[in-house]
């Protein structure tokens, strides 16, 4: 790692595996080097809530999968550096297919949207002839592409009982998602792809019980993709968990919360860069996740010396075939059609 002051933009690059000993002077240069070259490129840095608190500091917006790629849609900005995983820099690119999309590390992928291929998807469809297919947002271009409508956690209710009652549905990937919409659409014809992801089935009805059991006043922010959602449901109505302070929330959903929150403390159940935003918006509440071990390993392949690389070089540029990006896009306009997508993870 470089002393200097002012290390070249290469030694940032190259320093990838030191730059947490980065003195308080090479981050201040990597700030400033950041905001030179997103300006030479004319590029636009979008961050997702679970990114680095590092690269959440120096993007130009911050938010969830779906909100950040209708940012890019309308940015004036020729290039869009997406800081999060592929699967949110397709959807930026589908939404905005003139713009170059540039993800810091496009091996940055996602444990649920790899549970489920096109290929698959195709021999499911084959199974339930005339049955209307709702993916969330967390899946490839190509699984949109064989999808009839998106769904974010935050409006999956609202997408699905747009579906005509007597119609099958096919709901992936996510299996704990799936089953909250199930429940609250009381529909028993929907069929549920049995997909998680990692980081969200390790928050366990267990850290649930015990994060409560250890904060009796708590308010408890919980992401519908968490193992525990339903887990937490059944003991919301049981009385096993305070049904008033026990709120199921997107990550949008989340931020908004907190903003006008008067808790003393809130237990919170997702991945953990959230709580970096969360503590911005709100100083005043104490915000402690349920399982501190939830991390993202690819959210946080995104990392400082990276987001130089992608600026100055535009690597990994992010491309999507025409004609799958626009099969997919009808899928996600239909969406957005239906009702205000809110946030999704
Ligand atoms: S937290 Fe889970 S769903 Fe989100 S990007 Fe990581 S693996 Fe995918």
């Amino acid at each position: 790692m470089t002393t200097s002051l002012a290390p070249s933009t290469t030694e940032l690059e190259t320093a990838d595996r030191a730059w947490t000993d980065w003195s308080a002077q090479q981050w201040t240069y990597w700030r400033a080097e950041v905001a030179r070259l997103a300006s030479e490129r004319d590029a636009v840095i979008l961050a997702h809530n679970y990114q680095r608190p590092e690269i959440q500091d120096v993007a130009h917006h911050v938010g969830d999968s779906l909100g950040l790629s209708r940012i890019a849609a309308q940015a004036s900005a020729s290039t869009i550096i997406f800081a999060g995983v592929h699967f949110m820099a397709e959807t930026a690119k589908i939404l905005s297919p003139d713009k170059r999309v540039v993800i810091p590390d496009a091996r940055a992928g996602c444990s649920l949207a790899d549970t489920v291929t096109a290929d698959q998807l195709r021999g499911w469809k084959a199974e339930h002839p005339g049955a209307a297919v709702v993916s969330y947002v967390n899946t490839t271009a190509e699984v949109k592409a064989e999808t009839d409508v998106c769904c974010t956690s935050a409006n999956a209710v609202e997408v699905v009982s747009s579906i005509p009652s007597d119609t099958e549905v096919l709901f992936l990937p996510d299996m704990f998602l799936g089953a909250h919409v199930k429940r609250m659409t009381q529909r028993d014809n929907i069929h549920i792809w049995l997909g998680e992801c990692h980081v969200h089935a390790g928050i366990s009805p267990q850290n649930l019980v015990q994060a409560v059991r250890d904060n009796a006043d708590a308010e408890l922010y919980i992401h519908p993709e968490c193992g525990c959602t339903t887990s937490a449901l059944w003991l919301s109505s049981t009385g096993d968990l305070p049904s008033e302070r026990t709120h199921i929330l997107s990550t949008g959903g989340m931020l908004e919360q907190a903003r006008t929150s008067t808790a003393g403390k809130v237990l919170v159940a997702t991945e953990i860069g959230m709580l970096h935003q969360l503590r911005k918006v709100n100083a005043h509440t104490e915000f402690e996740p349920v399982n501190p071990q939830a991390s993202c390993r690819f959210m946080k392949m995104i990392t400082p010396p990276k987001l130089i690389t992608a600026l100055r070089d535009g690597n990994d540029e992010v491309t999507v075939e025409e004609d799958i990006a626009a099969r997919a896009r009808s899928a996600v306009m239909r969406m957005i059609e239906i009702g205000t997508p809110g946030s999704g993870e």
